[in-house]
């Protein structure tokens, strides 16, 4: 099971349990684009949900673990253990959402997949084999997909030029 909250600006903070790793995941999305960071921590199996907290230092995040707390604080965007144990006041405490495994970026981010001549890329969703290439919109944003108007391909969001057929775009 993983974890989710909404830290607002349309960023997304996924924490998620892996054997003795707790992975912690920071996803923005904004215009059609999702850019995520992972980092892994050595915490040990979660004895209860994670808990976060906005507290004016930073965002916290607290996992409670057999071994003991974890506390990783996020400074703008950089995810690190902390050490010394801050005030978490119950006040500054943001409530996640349960999400699914399948629902974290990082885990869609694997690296393409290569297999002969079929490519897949999980991010968005996409595939090739040989000449045919299909994609899926990866979120709601990105639904809106253009096509090469001379020849049909399928177009990036920020594609001045068709990587097909070098037609040119207006933005
Ligand atoms: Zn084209």
């Amino acid at each position: 099971m993983a974890y989710k909250a909404e830290l607002g600006n349309g960023q997304f903070l996924f924490v998620h349990n892996q054997g003795a790793q707790t992975l912690v995941t920071l996803s923005h999305q904004s215009a059609g684009q999702q850019q995520s960071q992972t980092a892994s921590f050595e915490t040990g199996a979660w004895s209860s949900p994670p808990a976060l907290y906005c507290t004016a230092t930073g965002v916290i995040l607290k996992i409670t673990a057999a071994t003991g707390d974890r506390l990783i604080q996020l400074q703008g965007q950089q995810l690190q253990s902390l050490s010394t144990v801050p005030a978490l006041p119950e006040h500054d405490r943001v409530m996640m959402q349960e999400a699914a495994d399948s629902s974290i970026p990082s885990l869609s981010f694997l690296p393409p997949l290569q297999m002969g001549d079929m490519a897949m890329q999980m991010n968005p969703m996409r595939m090739q084999m040989g000449d045919m290439a299909m994609q899926m919109p990866s979120n709601p944003a990105s639904a809106e997909q253009r096509f090469c108007p001379q020849c049909g391909n399928a177009l990036q969001p920020d594609d001045r030029f068709c990587p097909q057929c070098g037609h040119g775009l207006r933005s």
